[in-house]
């Protein structure tokens, strides 16, 4: 029976969450059929210490999420982000493998990705599902509005393309078998014309947001640009990100990169700090896969307060500091 075939993405030898989440969603409409994972690494990449082993090491561990081929894919322009060749080589393997339907994370990139795929060929694509099960018609659970909507829709396709929404679905784990193999994909030139050529850290950089344990956020209550330095210092010693709202943003004060929400990054930290910021919905649908929410506001009423594990009401001024200084303190005795 034909499989179904998933786009893993990576880094540093990882398989990222996102894409583990989306083999559950891709297994559970498999239904019995085999799974295939396309994993992408660069010639160039794998000339690195440990890197040709690392790739071939988290192709193999896809069994654990129950992958039953997982095929590398090397090409040396794969060393960077190149959304066309992604899709180019994906529609290969689907074709080949003759693929009953494609996934991929709901991620910036999955999206992009898959985008392309659909564009290409011809292909319907279904963005944000939480579940999806085979059938004429196919059933898809879509999130919409952030999250605050589910959407039961019914998609005709041979091949539907399905991108799962990040943090919205467990990991699952099995024990199967999975193979290795290596796919040769075919590149044109005219598919290598839009690629990242360059990587810029961001300032205080390091922990990445979407994938932080620990996120502390400023919102409109910071006040200003130079406000954020305690948010910094408390992320710092915590060894989180930092996160803001689009207030923020708006205003100057963070970077993009930073923001927090639908028009954002969606995280998934085990805590996530939110100070001076209301919790409007736009912000939640990006922290509401955070294990912990505690939300420093001066406003009890303000809806962050019901939507977080623990509240503190107060100024967060004096109430970030306070922690940061406890945190010092508790370390210096331990220490
Ligand atoms: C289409 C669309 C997309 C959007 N996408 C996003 C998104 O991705 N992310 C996002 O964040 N927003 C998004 N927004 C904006 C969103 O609706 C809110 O306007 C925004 O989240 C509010 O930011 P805030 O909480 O920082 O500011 P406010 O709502 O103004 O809240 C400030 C909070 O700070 C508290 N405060 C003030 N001073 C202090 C102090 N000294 N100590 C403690 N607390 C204090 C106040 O009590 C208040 O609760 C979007 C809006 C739209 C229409």
């Amino acid at each position: 029976m034909a499989p179904v075939v998933a786009l893993i993405e990576h880094a540093d030898g990882k398989a990222f969450d996102t894409s583990l989440q989306t083999l559950a969603v891709a297994r559970s409409f498999a239904a019995g059929q085999a799974v295939h994972a396309l994993v992408l690494s660069s010639p160039i990449r794998l000339d690195l210490e440990l890197g040709r082993n690392a790739v071939f090491a988290l192709a193999n561990d896809l069994g654990h999420y129950g992958v039953n081929v997982a095929h590398i894919a090397e090409h040396e322009a794969l060393d960077s982000f190149a959304p066309d060749a992604w899709a180019a080589i994906l529609g290969q393997l689907a074709d080949q493998l003759d693929a009953t339907a494609v996934f991929a994370a709901g991620t910036e990139r999955g999206n992009e990705v898959m985008a392309r795929v659909g564009a290409r060929a011809n292909l319907p694509l279904a963005t944000n599902c939480i579940a999806v099960s085979a059938g004429d018609p196919i059933t898809l659970t879509r999130q919409r509005w952030g999250g605050s909507l589910l959407e039961e829709a019914r998609l005709n396709s041979t091949r539907p393309l399905v991108t799962v929404a990040p943090h919205a679905v467990p990991i699952e784990t099995t024990e199967a078998e999975t193979k290795v193999e290596t796919f040769t994909p075919q590149l044109k030139e005219q598919e290598l014309v839009v690629r990242v050529i360059e990587h810029v850290a961001a300032a205080g950089g390091g922990v990445s947001l979407a994938e932080a344990r620990v996120v502390v956020s400023g919102g409109r209550g910071v006040g200003s640009k130079e406000g954020f330095a305690i948010i910094e210092e408390l992320a710092g010693l915590l060894g989180g990100a930092v996160g803001c709202s689009r207030v923020v943003t708006s205003a100057g004060w963070r970077p993009h990169t930073d923001q927090v929400g639908q028009t954002g990054t969606k995280i998934a930290p085990e805590l996530y700090i939110a100070c001076g910021i209301s919790g409007a919905t736009q912000h939640m649908a990006g922290c509401k896969g955070a294990k912990r929410i505690l939300a420093i506001n001066s406003d009890a009423e303000a809806p962050i307060m019901l939507n977080s594990d623990y509240a503190v009401v107060g100024d967060l001024k004096e109430i970030v500091p306070a922690i940061s200084k406890e945190i010092r303190a508790n370390r210096g005795h331990a220490g």
